[in-house]
């Protein structure tokens, strides 16, 4: 097997979904990702498919790709049970990644003898080794294309926490995943904070506010969300989800207008920064891959 894209892995999917249910599938519900593990792999591999998606007690995993023992070799997607719908989708989705993108090294690579078993950091945001980046891509292309997304929340908009909830619902995914992807193309400053009792988990930038120096770079520190804003008063609302204009120097020298949710499970907070005007100046470090920043590792589910 040759190696592959992940995005472009995906993004063939895409296309043979467009053909077959029409350009706007999205407005007759998001990808059911579970039924088209099944049938996609049936079809690229018919001896060695995908023959089961379910729902098992996972410690310390979100999901997990395993071979059977039989030859012609059966596979299972499994995901843990405790994983809400929008959850689910991502977690089937990235094992469906490992499933295109890496099911030789079943084969090739003793390590993955017993397949691939994903902790949260992996499916979420990619962390660990390529194989996880690359299967946290595939999934973020297939469950929300770009061509779609662009579509829905136009490239040069500032999306709030309201319209990127509509996204969330559109492509079956939680509000963190769609955030995490409009700010991988949007070309506005904006900015992603999550956080427990005002201390950040992980933040993202989008790139044109990483290019104005509008990061959080922490790497090993604790940060903690400034006093006034909503994550640390704990006002969460009406008011919060609309949005506050945050004077200069509370988040960043420049204003911000800032936005705030908990999540469906009450588990963490999340920010969203909007940075108003043009950039100002800024020698920027060309180290945008880095815009990602996690904090510290606490138990949190999400
Ligand atoms: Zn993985």
């Amino acid at each position: 097997m040759t190696p592959k894209s992940s995005r472009s892995a995906a993004n063939n999917i895409s296309l043979v979904l467009n053909t077959v249910l029409g350009n706007d599938r999205f407005d007759r519900g998001p990808v059911n990702v579970g039924e088209l593990a099944i049938e996609y792999t049936r079809q690229i591999s018919p001896n060695s498919h995908i023959e089961h998606v379910v729902a098992e007690d996972l410690p310390g995993c979100e999901g997990a790709l395993v071979p059977g023992e039989t030859q012609p070799r059966r596979w299972a997607i499994m995901y843990d049970r405790k994983q809400n719908a929008g959850r689910r989708a991502y977690t089937v989705a990235h094992e469906l990644g490992h499933f295109v993108l890496h099911r030789n090294l079943v084969d090739d690579d003793p390590e993955f003898d017993g397949g691939f078993y994903c902790t949260k950091e992996a499916v979420e945001h990619g962390i660990g080794r390529d194989i996880e980046k690359e299967a946290n891509e595939f999934a973020a292309n297939l469950l929300m294309p770009l061509d779609d997304f662009r579509r829905f929340v136009p490239s040069d908009s500032l999306a709030g926490l309201t319209r990127l909830g509509e996204a969330a619902e559109r492509y079956g995914v939680s509000l963190t995943a769609a955030t995490l992807r409009w700010l991988e193309y949007t070309t506005t400053r904006a900015m992603v904070v999550a956080s427990v009792d005002g201390f950040a988990l992980w933040a993202k930038s989008s790139e044109a506010a990483f290019k104005s120096g509008r990061f959080l770079r922490t790497k090993s520190e604790l940060f903690e969300l400034p006093a006034a804003s909503f994550a640390a008063r704990k006002a969460y609302g009406n008011e919060s989800l609309e949005g506050v204009r945050q004077k200069a120097g509370i988040w960043f020298p420049e204003p911000v207008v800032e936005m705030c949710m908990r999540t469906d499970k009450y588990d963490f907070e999340l920010t969203l920064l909007h940075f108003e005007g043009k950039a100002p100046a800024f020698q920027a470090e060309d180290e945008f891959e880095d815009s990602y920043t996690q904090f510290f590792k606490i138990g949190a589910p999400g």
